[in-house]
């Protein structure tokens, strides 16, 4: 599991310090914004966010670069030290933002740093000390669970792909009729043909129904309707037209939980469909 954790830590230095906690509890790597740009996002399995609160805010740059993130979805955390502004991972915006963004919030991990800027002029020295030996600890064990729940997570999703037929299908594990395959698509005769030419088109992302598409992966939505033409006047429907079915959960009638379009010619399809 490899984690990169962009932190901003300004004023004392207290983010970084709870980021380099969390180092020597799980291994991951430690960058700023600027620096975040020498690594390549997609090498990482969890990306973590820290600043400190400045009147409440996440550091700018910070904001700016996770607004930015258009990646795959994947797995993250936020951390954040403050003077005297909290939040919980519901009211967190930084955590809201990141959902937004399709990202698999692990946690949220808040302790007080000891920041002039607002203690001194607010509170007066309250937070004096902090982060402590207290606050590392609870970094470190935030983290450790932060690596637990994503190992989990992966393994819940690495049994339901290993046993879902079209990954097996799209693999060749199970063998099948290929139509037509690239990149992005995997095309195949159906075993039970409702038409004389039924083929099933899926995506080559274990995507489980209509329901999980998403803005990250919608791109293999367009792949697959661009697949459909080209499908049609191989098969020869082309010309007298076809059908193009998705059927999602229990009242689709869907049977296999990865997303697929069934594409049928060959005769004329009655409407309303049954
Ligand atoms: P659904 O009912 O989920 O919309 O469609 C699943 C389709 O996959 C069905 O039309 C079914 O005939 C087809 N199918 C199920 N198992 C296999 C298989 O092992 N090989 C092929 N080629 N098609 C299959
Ligand atoms: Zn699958």
């Amino acid at each position: 599991m490899k984690i990169l954790t962009i932190v901003e830590s300004k004023h004392q230095g207290n983010t970084l310090k709870v980021a380099k906690a969390m180092a020597r509890e799980v291994p991951m790597t430690i960058t700023d914004v600027k620096g975040a740009s020498n690594y390549n996002l997609d090498d990482y399995d969890i990306l973590g966010f820290g600043s400190g609160l400045y009147y409440g805010r996440y550091d700018k740059e910070l904001t700016r670069f996770a607004k930015a993130i258009n990646d795959k979805p994947r797995a993250a955390f936020v951390l954040f030290t403050s003077g005297i502004n909290a939040y919980s991972e519901k009211t967190d915006p930084l955590v809201n933002l990141l959902k937004r963004k399709n990202k698999n919030v692990l946690g949220l991990f808040g302790c007080r740093g000891h920041d002039k800027f607002i203690v001194f002029r607010i509170v007066g020295g309250l937070n004096k000390g902090h982060p402590d030996e207290a606050d590392l600890k609870n970094a470190r064990d935030f983290i450790s669970g932060v690596a637990e729940s994503y190992e989990n997570a992966k393994k819940k999703k690495g049994a339901a792909i290993m046993d879902c037929l079209f990954c097996k299908i799209i693999n060749g594990e199970i063998p099948s009729t290929k139509v037509f395959e690239n990149d992005m698509v995997y095309a195949f005769r159906d075993i039970s043909p409702q038409a004389p030419e039924h083929v099933v088109i899926v995506p080559k992302a274990h995507i489980k129904s209509a329901n999980e598409i998403t803005e990250e992966n919608v791109k293999y939505i367009a792949a697959i309707w661009e697949a459909v033409p080209a499908i049609a006047r191989q098969l020869g429907i082309d010309g007298d037209g076809y059908r193009v079915v998705n059927n999602c959960g229990k009242n689709g009638g869907q049977t296999v939980d990865h997303l697929h379009f069934h594409l049928m010619g060959g005769r004329e399809f009655a409407w309303p469909a049954g």
